[in-house]
């Protein structure tokens, strides 16, 4: 079992494949041109296996594939088949793109529930927040996954000016669907021009969407960064993920490994801890994983204050998202 400094027991594990990307969100993937890692500098699906058993063998109960999009990792479909084999729930947050070319995969390796990302539900917004014009491709295969029996979550980044306008229509669309909208706030990284002024909260969201609606609060599981509520009557759901004004750090369980095999010990951790590299030095990472897990802070990987108004995002110490492994 992996418990940090303040009894907090970790079993959740979070894998970067890759930190490219075939969109470019503004708010993840700031600078156009990024250059990605050279594939020799990321963990290797052999690497990958083994240094998820260990998180597994040391009490890791849930994998979620990440990235950049972990779907354009050439070696995509043997890596979830290879970690399907360990006793932990695999899942993966994928931005929709490809889903098409892997619905056997993911049934094959028993995953249930698919997070996909879009922010907007039209057109023209989404070419601006993605800099790619694929809504409709992911439109269709959030599509296919619900017809499919997957539990599907929608995971929308909200920014002021963006698409604060389109909550309600997020919320309506939750009506005739099985579909789980999760309202992120946006969060603070290297370069993405994050303002506190832009961050449209948890408060004003339940606002908005109050004007409008009727809705229950629902059941949290334990460990959730998810406020979930139901709107009477209606098939989905829709949460919010609160991490600037109402973090949930005291129930983390997470860990993360990004795509060239440093291991995080928060998403807002500045520090990381190289697990490859002693890996493939034949060391043993069982002390290292235990190590940067005691090193965990109580919040927000102690780099800001619970009052996101007062954040100077200048000020952070971080890889940029899309680095990290979202
Ligand atoms: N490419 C996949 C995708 O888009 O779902 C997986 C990686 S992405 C980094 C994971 C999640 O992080 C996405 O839901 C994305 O919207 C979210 N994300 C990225 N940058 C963010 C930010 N600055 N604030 C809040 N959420 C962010
Ligand atoms: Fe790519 Fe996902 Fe980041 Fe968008 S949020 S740039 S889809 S990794």
């Amino acid at each position: 079992m992996i418990k940090d400094g303040f009894g907090r027991i970790h079993d959740y594990l979070r894998i970067s494949l890759t930190d490219a990307c075939n969109f470019r969100c503004t708010y993840c993937m700031p600078d156009e041109l990024m250059q990605f890692k050279p594939s020799a500098h990321l963990m290797q699906v052999e690497e990958i296996d083994a240094i998820a058993g260990m998180f597994v063998r040391m009490g890791v109960r849930k994998i979620r594939l990440t990235g950049g999009e972990p779907l354009v990792r050439k070696e995509a479909a043997e890596i979830i088949r290879v970690l399907s084999k360990y006793p932990a729930e695999l899942t993966i947050t994928t931005n929709g793109s490809r889903v098409h070319e892997f619905i056997t995969s993911f049934k094959d390796a028993g995953i249930r529930s698919v997070n996909v990302s879009l922010d907007t539900l039209n057109h023209d917004k989404f070419l601006q927040v993605t800099r790619r014009p694929q809504f409709q491709q992911v439109w269709d295969n959030i599509q296919l996954l619900i017809r499919e029996g997957f539990h599907v979550k929608v995971n929308a980044v909200m920014m002021k000016g963006m698409n604060d306008d389109e909550i309600l229509d997020f919320v309506a669309w939750t009506k005739d669907q099985p579909v789980h909208i999760r309202f992120i706030e946006f969060m603070p990284f290297n370069g993405n021009h994050w303002e506190n002024e832009k961050v449209v909260s948890y408060k004003q969201i339940l606002e908005t969407i109050a004007a409008e609606y009727d809705f229950v609060k629902l059941r949290d599981d334990a460990n959730a960064t998810a406020k979930k509520f139901k709107v009477y009557n209606h098939e989905g759901t829709f949460a919010i993920i609160s991490t600037m004004s109402a973090p949930f750090c005291s129930t983390c369980n997470r860990m993360r490994l990004t795509a060239d095999g440093k291991m995080k010990n928060c998403l807002f951790s500045k520090g990381e801890v190289d697990l490859l590299t002693a890996y493939r030095s034949g060391q043993d990472i069982m002390p290292l994983i235990e190590q940067c897990v005691i090193e965990k802070e109580e919040s927000l990987g102690g780099q800001f204050t619970k009052d996101y108004e007062q954040i100077d995002a200048d000020a952070l110490t971080n890889r940029s998202m899309i680095r990290i492994g979202g």
